[in-house]
C-alpha cells in the first residue's frame, strides 16, 4: 500500500485504451496559460482546448514568477508558443491572505518560512496587470507577442477578460 495506489490502478486502466496521438511537444494552438494550482480549474476544458493545444503553467494564485518567465522563454522559442494568457480566478486563496498571514501560519507548525516570497495577492486586478506587464516588458520575449489577462469565475465558468 502506498499513498499513490488509486492514481497507480487508475493509469493501468488508462494505458490500456490509450492511443498515442502522434502529438509533437509543441502547443498546436500556440498558447500558453498562466493559471493557479486551484483544484477547480480545468484549464483545457473551460477554453475550448485538448491535450497537444497549450502549454499550462501552474502555481499558486497564477502569478508570473522569476520561474514562469523562465519556462515561457522556452515555450516561445523552443516550443512554438506565440501567445499568452494570463488567468487567475474569482475565490483563490492567494487572495484571501497576505505573505505574512503564511508565515505565522506556518510558524504554527514550527517551520520558518520567511525566506520564500509566497507572492499573495492583496489586489487581484493590480496583481494581474502587474504580471501582464511583468511578460510583456520582459527583454527576453518577442515585443509584438499577444499577452491577455482575464479572471476564470469558478462558480459560473465564464472567463472575464480584463486585460485582453
Ligand atoms: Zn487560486
Amino acid at each position: 500500500m502506498t499513498a499513490f495506489d488509486d492514481l497507480l490502478a487508475a493509469n493501468a486502466d488508462y494505458a490500456r485504451d490509450f492511443l498515442d496521438s502522434g502529438l509533437p511537444g509543441k502547443a498546436a494552438r500556440g498558447l500558453a496559460v498562466v493559471t493557479c494550482m486551484d483544484s477547480r480549474i480545468d484549464p483545457l476544458g473551460l477554453l475550448g482546448l485538448k491535450p497537444g493545444d497549450a502549454k499550462i503553467l501552474r502555481n499558486a494564485g497564477a502569478r508570473v514568477t522569476d520561474d514562469v518567465l523562465r519556462t515561457l522563454v522556452l515555450a516561445v522559442y523552443l516550443l512554438g508558443v506565440e501567445r499568452v494568457l494570463v488567468m487567475p480566478h474569482t475565490d483563490c486563496g492567494m487572495a484571501k491572505v497576505s505573505d505574512s498571514d503564511v508565515y505565522e501560519l506556518t510558524q504554527s507548525h514550527g517551520v520558518d518560512t520567511r525566506s520564500l516570497e509566497f507572492h499573495t495577492v492583496p489586489d487581484q486586478n493590480a496583481a494581474l496587470l502587474h504580471d501582464l506587464t511583468r511578460i510583456r516588458t520582459s527583454p527576453f520575449l518577442p515585443k509584438d507577442m499577444p499577452v491577455g489577462g482575464a479572471i476564470y469565475d469558478v462558480r459560473s465558468g465564464k472567463l472575464l477578460p480584463v486585460d485582453v
